[in-house]
């Protein structure tokens, strides 16, 4: 089906763009790679009345490394993170870039269009939670960072005022001895995960000085599982606390029963992929390089 007729505007910086979603009100969406929105507006369930391009807008595609963190441009493709060995500095970031869909999702798909269209099955927001991550946020006039975790406010819901964008993500390189994993289980490459599970370690010696573990596709957000970090949280990793917080894990999972599988067997799901997820994050942390591939049905 052909979108609803709408006009077409090409925003030149981000500040322009922020100008004109204040001057064109409700009716004005932002066009970043078009992979949530155009399929939406094919199928008439959005119909903006104005399109504002952000893919003119100079600038907006890059990955640098500043002051411990590692800096994405709104625009940055999930490939140009795939591909980039900047990115590779945090492995679990490179994971997720290189299992969104298929290689033409991932030409297009931005990163800054991936959070904020905050989608519960989308994969970034999942991976990024792990790690101590902000989204740079414009208006006109006015720029401000928020930390992820109070950037995502519900299912296709942020912090984003109408007339403000998202013009970089900022992730904090964790410190050495760290590792982290993201794993996901989906029918076939060009489809959302049925759940995914992504693991961030920090380890000094033996201990387990700080754990991150989110879960994605079984909540309206993705899920912090905080009872499962807090089981590994200055533990020595054995098998018995690595049950504790798959356990823990699998406990915080809220999924729906839906096409992809009933509830229980996305919970059991979620269990299973953290445990994987775990065991690569241990081994990187010890300095393995391990690839981390998704699970295909
Ligand atoms: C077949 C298919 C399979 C997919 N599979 C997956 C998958 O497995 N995992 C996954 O994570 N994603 C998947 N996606 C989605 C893909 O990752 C998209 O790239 C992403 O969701 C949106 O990014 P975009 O740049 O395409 O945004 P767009 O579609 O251009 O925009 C999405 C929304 O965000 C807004 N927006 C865009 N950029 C900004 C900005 N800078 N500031 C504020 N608002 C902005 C838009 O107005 C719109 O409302 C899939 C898409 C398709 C078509």
């Amino acid at each position: 089906m052909y979108p609803r007729a709408f006009h077409y505007h090409r925003a030149s910086s981000l500040e322009e763009a922020a100008a004109m979603l204040s001057q064109l009100g409700d009716e004005a969406k932002l066009l970043a790679g078009g992979q949530s929105l155009i399929p939406l507006m094919k199928l008439r369930y959005a119909n903006p009345g104005h399109l504002v391009d952000l893919n003119f807008v100079p600038g907006t595609s890059y990955i640098k490394e500043e002051n411990g963190a590692l800096h994405f441009g709104a625009l940055t493709r999930h490939a140009e993170i795939e591909a980039s060995p900047v990115a590779a500095r945090i492995p679990i970031i490179h994971d997720c870039a290189a299992g969104i869909a298929d290689v033409q999702v991932r030409n297009r798909g931005t990163i800054g269009g991936s959070l904020a269209e905050a989608d519960p099955s989308g994969d970034w927001a999942t991976v990024l939670m792990t790690l101590q991550t902000e989204v740079g946020c414009q208006k006109t006039k006015a720029h401000r960072r928020v930390q992820l975790v109070d950037f995502i406010k519900d299912a296709y819901t942020t912090a984003l005022a109408h007339d403000e964008l998202v013009s970089e993500v900022v992730v904090k390189i964790p410190p050495s001895g760290s590792g982290g994993a993201y794993v996901a289980f989906k029918r076939s490459a060009p489809v959302y995960p049925t759940v995914s599970a992504a693991v961030q370690l920090s380890m000094e010696g033996e201990i387990c000085k700080d754990a991150a573990i989110a879960l994605g596709c079984v909540g309206l957000t993705a899920i912090k599982a905080k009872d499962a970090e807090g089981a590994l949280r200055g533990q020595r990793l054995t098998d018995k606390t690595i049950a504790a917080a798959v356990e823990a894990a699998r406990a915080a999972a809220d999924p729906q029963s839906d096409m992809r599988g009933s509830a229980d067997y996305k919970r059991t799901l979620a269990g299973s992929l953290v445990k994987r997820a775990l065991d690569i994050a241990i081994l990187r942390a010890r300095g393995e390089q391990i690839e981390a591939g998704h699970i295909y049905a």
